[in-house]
């Protein structure tokens, strides 16, 4: 059964907490102040808030909330649920005017539950993309004004290497995929050889090919993999044949070129502080796309299980 947002959750307030905590607390709930799962009862009666419990244990009332994107929200659960499920299935994402007229909350609470969101969609702790046999790919691309052009302390000391004409301005972000599988991007203050190097070699197994263009920022990469396969672009080279292999870097530009638009298209205006989470949101749906077998249900509620543990804490008001 999938659903759609006629559901009762999207629209009953009390559906919505039932909703939410039937996935958060899949065996009954948890006192997130001290842990218990014993003594526990719902709270009724008509002025109780909906959704509260409260911990026998160490006598605190809480809701599923505590701990969530949702904690000291005041948007109703359901319109929550709305907005992820907008999120979780609109292709190129969801400008937070759209939202703000849709869900008739404030532009401010639709950029904020937006940026929630994208925190919930954003993916910790992940192993090495690749593997034996498999092949990733390796791209940089450069999107929007940097806000900030002094030199990194990581840059210190070491040779710079030029940038590609008319990208020095511009934020850069490295993009790396596994052909067939997942996608991780990074939007790095400076593509040096050194930042581009450490985040390659941190996040792609080592028994993995690597297929990039010639840029000098992946020279030298054939020593921590498998394989290094270039192709010449400034030759007007974009795959080429080597034994039975077919390199080309395709798969890393197409999801770029994806996400421009999508930037252009729907946030025309991104902060660089914010650049990573729309990011998230970009790599979020690719790893989750419907040649992968995910539907726009199972994506809602991928959502909502990246929802724990990722409070964001800084101010509405420093919004854009
Ligand atoms: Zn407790």
């Amino acid at each position: 059964m999938s659903s759609v947002l006629s559901d009762r959750q999207f629209h009953d307030e009390a559906a919505a907490y039932r909703w939410v905590e039937a996935r958060i607390w899949p065996n009954g709930p948890v006192c997130p102040h001290c842990g218990g799962t014993d003594r526990i009862s719902k709270m009724q009666g008509k002025s109780t808030r909906i959704g509260t419990y409260k911990c026998y244990q160490c006598r605190a009332p809480f809701t599923v909330k505590v701990g969530t994107v949702f904690e000291a929200s005041h948007v109703k659960l359901h319109l929550w649920l709305q907005a992820i499920f907008l999120m979780a299935s609109s292709k190129k994402g969801i400008s937070s005017n759209q939202l703000h007229r849709t869900l008739g909350v404030t532009l401010k609470t639709a950029w904020f539950i937006s940026h929630r969101i994208r925190e919930a969609m954003r993916e910790g702790n992940l192993g090495p993309l690749g593997g034996n046999g498999k092949i990733v790919e390796a791209d940089e691309a450069y999107y929007g004004k940097a806000s900030d052009q002094s030199p990194s302390a990581q840059r210190k000391g070491r040779p710079l290497l030029k940038r590609k004409p008319g990208t020095s301005n511009k934020r850069a972000i490295l993009g790396l995929v596994e052909r067939g599988g997942s996608v991780r991007t990074f939007h790095v203050i400076q593509a040096n050889q050194h930042n581009v190097a450490s985040l390659v070699t941190a996040n792609v197994a080592r028994e993995s090919k690597l297929y990039t263009d010639e840029s000098r920022l992946y020279s030298g990469m054939g020593n921590h993999f498998a394989g290094h396969g270039t192709t010449k672009h400034a030759a007007g080279e974009y795959v080429r044949y080597e034994g039975g292999d077919v390199i080309h870097s395709n798969t890393i530009e197409n999801y770029f070129s994806v996400f421009k638009r999508g930037m252009r298209g729907t946030y025309q205006h991104c902060a660089e502080k914010h650049l990573h989470r729309y990011l998230a949101e970009f790599d979020f749906r690719y790893n989750r796309r419907v040649a992968l077998g995910v539907n726009d249900e199972a994506r809602a509620a991928s959502i909502l299980s990246g929802v724990v543990g990722k409070r964001l804490t800084y101010e509405t008001t420093s919004a854009r």
